[in-house]
């Protein structure tokens, strides 16, 4: 398969596309590499990340540079550099906390002893989208890896190059070789092929493609993690700083050219700040730097190619020719590249417009009046969506009742994404359409283990014995049982 870069439309390289039996044989080594790596103790699987996370800080140019060829402008490339880094570091310090056995209460006290365990699944199939083709692709897998799983990796067809770039940095920092397979190709034929080699399946993407890869794991009865769309809303406040959320609105919307799951794309602006708010942030937006150079003078690169580029300028036109007003931007920058198109803002937008209620997944921002922090929040909840939201504010207390009000897996009080984004601690994903399960913090690493509890009776059986009979044998139960919950017990 060649690979074209959406900058220039050249050819950057060829990968072969991996057949059936390429996974079949992927899945082999990787599952008789696993028998080894889950023997060995969770601080060992522990410290790879952590040698990692150093290897990979002292090659973050070369990622960079790497990841600009997908358009990226350099400040977005970095910062999924950065989040992986963070993400090795968190599992390296956690994943003894998460994982170790523990002791669990047992039905009789002192004669009935429990063990929890976290068992490994096995093979770990992940399958990433090409927007973030390098933290979406190996920040889950490095998760799976110290939980003593194998990952088999599907890269999108578009981006495999930085994902098989880092999976040969953890090679050379000593991950076994079989442990981590990388297979390539287009979802409905290698993604299926995966799914079906795999024993749980973690999958970033788009919700309708969600849909298939739950509706295959549930016939095989295997688990999966499902991180997909959004139409993430904004909130700003009556009382907020209008400069700051107009700051962080352009942030929000506009990071790696909209295309990114956790992007604002629905504002909703308690009056009377909407005017003052809609001119500081068109004022920032048009100050905006387009292009892909190799600086950080850059703000915004490249959509990823045609499709993408047909439904931003679908969505604009869409909302344009029905009324909404184009308060900036609304146009594609052929003189930049093929697939440039300019940050848009919005105003005006109603139910009959593809783009209130559907994902754009680009540069394009629709702006609200609400009169009151009530219609914010039903605002913000009346989405088929639930993946992310913002609350702007300079009252904290009151920005974060207000954002547990709202009904998506992560919501920022004064950012846009980057706070639950970049900590690593805050699990992540979707409530509604937008997925099940998590990623990141404990949640983000216990669903790739199952939890084995060891139960070890002592002394009585738990059985009418010693002389009872059932009858007595239920009496003293029930005195047992009134007796602890009186103690506490639970
Ligand atoms: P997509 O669903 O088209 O593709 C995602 C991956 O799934 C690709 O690797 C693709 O090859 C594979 N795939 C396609 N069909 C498949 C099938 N039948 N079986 C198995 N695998 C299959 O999504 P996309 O266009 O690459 O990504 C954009 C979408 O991803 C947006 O909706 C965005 O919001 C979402 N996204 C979500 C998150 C998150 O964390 N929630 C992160 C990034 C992107």
């Amino acid at each position: 398969m060649e690979l074209r870069s959406p900058l220039t439309g050249q050819p950057m390289g060829e990968l072969p596309t991996s057949t059936a039996a390429d996974v079949e044989v992927g899945a082999q080594l990787a599952r008789r590499g696993q028998a080894t790596w889950a023997a060995r103790s969770i601080e060992d699987r522990a410290q790879l990340l952590l040698d990692f996370h150093d290897h990979l800080l002292d090659r973050r140019d070369y990622f960079i540079d790497l990841l600009q060829s997908v358009g990226k402008a350099r400040l977005s490339a970095a910062e999924e550099v950065l989040h992986v880094a963070l993400t090795a570091r968190y599992y390296g310090r956690t994943a003894r906390r998460y994982l170790r056995s523990e002791r669990g209460e047992g039905l009789v006290p002192v004669l009935t002893r429990v063990d929890r365990h976290y068992v490994p699944k096995g093979i770990v199939g992940v399958i990433g989208p090409w927007n973030y083709p390098l933290t979406m692709a190996i920040s889950d897998g490095l998760a799976a890896l110290v939980a003593g799983n194998a990952v088999m990796l599907k890269p999108d067809h578009q981006t495999p190059l930085v994902a098989l770039a880092a999976v040969e940095l953890l090679r050379s920092t000593g991950l076994p070789a079989d442990l981590w397979q990388v297979v390539h190709g287009r979802g409905a034929v290698v993604g299926r092929e995966l799914i079906d080699a795999s024993d749980y399946v973690c999958f970033t993407g788009s919700t309708a493609t969600g849909r298939t890869v739950a509706a295959q794991c549930a016939g095989r009865l295997i688990g999966c993690s499902l991180e997909l769309g959004g139409k993430n809303p904004m909130v700003i406040l009556d009382d907020a700083d209008v400069e700051t959320a107009a700051e962080g609105a352009v942030r929000a919307s506009f990071s790696n050219a909209g295309q990114l799951c956790v992007a604002t794309e629905r504002i909703y602006v308690v009056e009377p700040l909407f005017e003052p708010f809609i001119r500081a942030f068109v004022a920032r937006t048009q100050a905006i730097r387009l292009g892909d150079a190799p600086d950080f003078d850059h703000d915004m690169g490249s959509l990823i190619n045609h499709d993408q580029l047909e439904r931003v300028c679908a969505h604009v036109e869409d909302a344009r020719s029905k009324g909404a007003t184009v308060q900036t931007g609304g146009r594609q920058r052929e003189d930049l590249g093929e697939f440039f198109y300019e940050p848009t803002i919005l105003t005006g937008v109603t139910p009959d417009m593809d783009c209130c209620a559907q994902e754009t997944f680009g540069p394009v921002v629709s702006v609200y009046p609400v009169a009151s922090e009530e219609e914010a929040v039903a605002s913000a909840n009346d989405s088929d969506y639930g993946l992310n939201g913002s609350v702007w504010t300079t009252d904290h207390d009151r920005g974060r009742r207000v954002a547990s009000k709202i009904k998506c897996g992560t919501v920022n009080v004064n950012e846009g994404f980057a706070a639950t984004f970049g900590s690593i601690d805050a699990p992540m994903g979707g409530m509604k359409d937008s997925g099940l399960g998590r990623r990141q913090g404990r949640e983000g690493i216990r669903r790739f283990v199952d939890v084995q509890s060891v139960a070890t009776q002592t002394g009585i059986p738990i059985a009418p014995s010693h002389g009872l009979d059932g009858k007595s044998f239920t009496s003293v139960m029930t005195g047992m049982l009134r007796v602890m919950k009186k103690a506490g017990r639970a």
